[in-house]
């Protein structure tokens, strides 16, 4: 019970945290975390609806299997995704998804964020840019469940991210604080690729 407590709370922390540094919009959003022998997920329309502003009550609740065990709510439409990602990458604990104010933008051109910077190299890595599939299908879980799985070894090391085109942006790894130190890597990238044109 105390485990449930704490993962539903590292959930709730994150997502303010994400919202309120700018590291996610109100237009979407969504995270997960394993913790023990259960999947936690955040609820349905949690951006736009809720402005990020969520209790522990709100969390949706899994078993190992996938199998909704607890939570009123209607869980998020990428749920299918984070949960393939938790279930398949067995080094992973936790994922990511938002809408970064400038890694967006890479997202948005279909570019990829570059990786010159020690930390981004260190914290995140080349992050791959996932072709246009509509939120919430399976053709973006499926793309998304493959490329993570694909590069899950690098996991061991730091974090992984990708774009999704013209929608956002996902970072997984073995605990929350790597994931989101992974976003805010690759949101500081983007931010001074972008602003660094202005000195040229
Ligand atoms: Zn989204």
């Amino acid at each position: 019970m105390e485990n449930t407590l704490r993962a539903k709370q590292t959930i709730v922390e994150t997502v303010k945290f994400l919202y309120d540094r700018g590291l996610s919009s109100g237009t979407g959003g969504n995270v997960a975390l394993k913790c023990g022998d259960k999947f936690y997920l955040t609820p349905h329309g949690m951006g736009p609806e809720l402005r990020y502003d969520i209790g522990p009550d709100d969390i949706i609740v899994y078993d190992m299997k996938g199998n909704k065990i607890h939570g009123n709510r209607e869980p998020s439409v990428e749920g299918n995704m984070h949960l393939g990602i938790l279930m398949g990458c067995p080094a992973a604990s936790a994922s990511i998804h938002a809408h970064p104010y400038y890694a967006t933008v890479f997202a948005y051109a279909g570019k990829q964020i570059p990786v010159d910077m020690e930390a981004t190299r260190e914290l995140v890595g080349e992050m791959p840019v996932i072709d246009i599939a509509p939120a919430g299908s399976k053709k973006l879980a499926d793309d998304v469940i493959n490329d993570v799985l694909a590069r899950s070894s690098e996991i061991e090391s730091h974090g992984i991210g990708l774009l999704l085109a013209l929608h956002g942006m996902i970072t997984v790894g073995r605990t929350m604080a790597q994931a989101l130190g992974a976003l805010e890597a690759a949101e500081e990238a983007a931010r001074c690729a972008l602003l660094s044109r202005l000195l040229q």
